[in-house]
């Protein structure tokens, strides 16, 4: 019998009017049923967004200490149940044990740490002149925030949503993915049993169509935070600024791995595979485009086949190199884009085919010869899809790995300080990294991108991801 969740509202679990349900399967063994939940409308959005708004005044009266209490004993809380959270992500979203278990424990350090930061908003200021004066500056919450997640990271984004903006003070409507929302009903029913009072938190499951466009259009929401596609992201920005919303998003990503000919090919091909086919793909980071000079371009390509050669495949449970993808759609999506980049002229090195067994599986696909005009160079594909683009020098891959709408996460292998400077300076991307794998972040420091892949105004994580859920005043008391 699949889990019945329900809709958290005003601190209770609460069916939606519509009396209809949507089920989440494991994407290893798509029919088993893993959970159902309800269908809301918008009817039932408008009813969260009334519960997080009415909680508002006082949540935001609560001291910054006591808010930073209930965060931190929700993630001690979440931190008794990792096993159980990283079995629900795993058969709800397909990752395998080790990557659902990383995300778990993610989502827990974020708790402990906004917990912390709950109690240390605003600051005295020593004033320049007048002896008389205290100058300070206060952080105040904006109101009723409004989350919209993807599923991809279900409860590690949610959780870099939901705590900073507790943690100022906001309350909050959040929207899940419907792919796999149960992760977040767990973490509501953690904050829950820590005491957060009701109505601070309000979680509604259905389709993006209705619950989150309801969310970003509604007047009583003061804020939108969002991630995910890009197309989503436009039209949610669209419909949130028109009464003014202070929006965040984080969308698509092309993401490009430079390997210079001072490149050890060895420790570049590992670089570039686990970013390419790390969580099957499905990372908004994921290393896409590996940008390589041509003297060691046929190195690298049989280096890098021999790593998606050696990945396994398997149910999450059993810890594999790769999981399945999330879902069917996503799966034609990535064979389509095999396709795609065949017609186009591209040579398939290895891989690119749907596995012959139960569940959403495919090989990882590497090719060559690709141009950056080609759509395999410039889309976003969302599976285990490397395409390997040769360059003469290392401006033609600094060219080629700007040459996109995206601006996310890039990286480059290189032995030379100098082409490393170069690459910090010139690249138009808000993650860079050298000498490693495009995904994978911290969490103590900001997190972004440029172009089509971010609003661009404000971070998530660390200190800047709080910046989006506050408002100062600066105080001369004289
Ligand atoms: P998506 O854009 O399809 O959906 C994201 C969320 O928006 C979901 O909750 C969905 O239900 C909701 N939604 C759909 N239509 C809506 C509408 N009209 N109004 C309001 N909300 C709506 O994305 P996805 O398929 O869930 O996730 C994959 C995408 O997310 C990829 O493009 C990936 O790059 C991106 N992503 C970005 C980051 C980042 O930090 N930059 C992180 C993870 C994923």
């Amino acid at each position: 019998m699949p889990d019945q969740r329900l809709n958290y509202v005003s601190g209770e679990w609460t069916a939606s009017n519509t009396d209809e349900t949507f089920e989440t399967t494991d994407p290893a063994n798509p029919d088993e049923v893993i959970a159902t939940y309800p269908q809301s409308d918008a009817e039932d959005t408008e009813r969260a967004i009334e519960a997080a708004n009415e909680a508002s005044d006082e949540w935001a009266e609560t001291p910054g200490p006591e808010r930073g209490r209930i965060l931190t004993a929700a993630g001690s809380l979440l931190d008794q149940r990792t096993d159980e959270l990283t079995e629900l992500l795993v058969r709800e979203e397909g990752k395998t044990w080790s990557e659902a278990g990383g995300e778990v424990q993610r989502a827990i350090d974020i708790f402990h740490y906004f917990g912390s930061k709950a109690s240390d908003l605003g600051g005295t200021v020593k004033s320049s002149s007048a002896r008389d004066t205290n100058l300070y500056t206060t952080v105040e919450p904006l109101g009723v925030a409004g989350l919209i997640t993807p599923w991809n990271y279900p409860i590690a984004i949610p959780a870099w949503k939901i705590a900073p903006a507790l943690a100022a003070g906001n309350t909050v409507v959040i929207k899940p993915a419907t792919l796999a929302p149960g992760v977040v009903h767990e973490m509501a029913e953690a904050l829950d049993e820590a005491g957060l009072p009701d109505g601070v938190l309000n979680v509604v499951t259905g389709p993006g169509s209705e619950v989150g466009s309801t969310i970003a259009g509604h007047e009583a929401v003061d804020a939108v935070s969002f991630t995910g596609s890009t197309a989503v992201g436009n039209t949610v920005y669209d419909t949130a600024t028109e009464d003014g919303k202070r929006v965040q998003l984080e969308m698509g990503g092309k993401n490009p791995t430079i390997v210079s000919d001072s490149a050890d090919v060895e420790q570049a091909a590992d670089i570039v595979a686990n970013g390419a086919f790390g969580v099957t793909g499905q990372a908004c980071t994921a290393a896409s485009r590996a940008i390589v000079h041509e003297d060691v371009y046929d190195e690298f390509v049989d280096a890098v086949v021999d790593r998606a050669a050696a990945i396994d495949h398997g149910h999450g449970l059993d810890d594999p190199g790769m999981g399945p993808h999330v879902s069917e759609s996503e799966l034609e999506s990535t064979l389509e884009y095999v396709e795609i980049a065949q017609d186009e002229g591209a040579t398939l090195e290895y891989g690119g085919s749907e596995l012959d067994r139960e569940g959403y599986y495919v090989e990882p696909a590497v090719f060559s010869d690709v141009d950056t005009e080609m759509r395999l160079a410039q889309e976003e594909v969302f599976g285990p899809v490397l395409a390997v683009i040769p360059v003469s020098d290392f401006d033609e891959a600094i060219y080629v790995a700007n040459d996109v709408d995206y601006g996310l996460s890039a990286s480059v292998v290189t032995d030379d300080h100098t082409e490393a400077n170069r690459f910090v300076e010139e690249i138009e991307a808000g993650v860079v990294k050298i000498n490693e794998k495009t995904t994978g972040l911290e969490l103590h420091v900001p997190f972004g991108g440029m172009k089509d892949s971010s609003s661009e105004t404000y971070r998530e994580q660390g200190d800047a991801g709080l910046d989006f859920y506050t408002i100062s005043k600066t105080v001369y008391d004289n």
